[in-house]
């Protein structure tokens, strides 16, 4: 199974990909994910990047196509198929893929885009703490840790991603209707897209994701 995962940041994305990955045994693929390590390293892509993901801005479209290139060609195991977090979020991005994996086992099937009003993402995205060591997400509106800043899973200390803060993220929202949102329309003419809304409880949101992949 060859799964898209799309929605505005903060609509739980990260959450819900971490629960799809481990029940369905799939490659998790986030390109957010894959640019902020590359940051963190200093490496050559991380160097380009760094200079759009802190103002809330896309990567350009050639350097992330050919980045989930080599990471799909690459995979070790690719007979479950994968998880793609993130990614297309351009037109270019989705007819690229497109391009690449026409006739292959590499095609994608199945779309799951997270609906959610806009206006309910500032707090979920300014709230917004993670666990560099163990990837465990906290909200410290909805999901705070036990202890301030401290991960409950692993006890490393809690940090906030730099571009969760009010000023980025009206630049991220604005690159999600701009570019992103045209993407999910292009998928729902497929007939492809599963649309889940994502206001509800993470009970709620999983229970149907669940069943909308068993059933496919
Ligand atoms: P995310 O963790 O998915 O919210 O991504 C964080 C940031 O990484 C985005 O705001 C973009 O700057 C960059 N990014 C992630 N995925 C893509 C993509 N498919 N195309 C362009 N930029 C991306």
């Amino acid at each position: 199974m060859n799964i898209f995962i799309m929605g505005a940041p903060g609509s739980g994305k990260g959450t819900v990909s971490s629960r799809i990955k481990e029940e369905f045994n799939l490659n998790h693929i986030s390109t957010g994910d894959i640019f902020r390590a590359n940051i963190a390293g200093g490496t050559p892509l991380g160097l380009k990047a760094k200079e759009y993901t802190e103002k809330g801005l896309l990567v350009p479209d050639e350097i992330t196509n050919n980045m989930v290139k080599d990471y799909l060609m690459n995979l070790a195991d690719k007979k479950n198929g994968y998880l793609l977090d993130g990614y297309p979020r351009t037109l270019d991005q989705a007819k690229a893929f497109e391009e690449l994996t026409k006739g292959t086992d590499l095609a994608v099937d199945r779309v799951i885009a997270m609906d959610i009003p806009f206006e309910e993402l500032t707090r979920r995205i300014t709230g917004r703490r993670t666990c560099k060591n163990c990837g465990e997400i906290y909200n410290i509106y909805y999901k705070p840790p036990k202890k301030e800043n401290v991960c409950d899973v692993c006890g490393h200390e809690l940090s906030q991603r730099k571009d969760d803060n009010e000023a980025s993220l009206k630049v991220r929202l604005d690159e999600y209707a701009k570019n992103t949102a045209p993407v999910i329309a292009y998928y729902d003419d497929k007939g492809i897209v599963s649309h889940i809304d994502a206001s509800k409880s993470q009970e709620e949101i999983w229970s149907t994701i669940k069943e909308t992949l068993k059933n496919k």
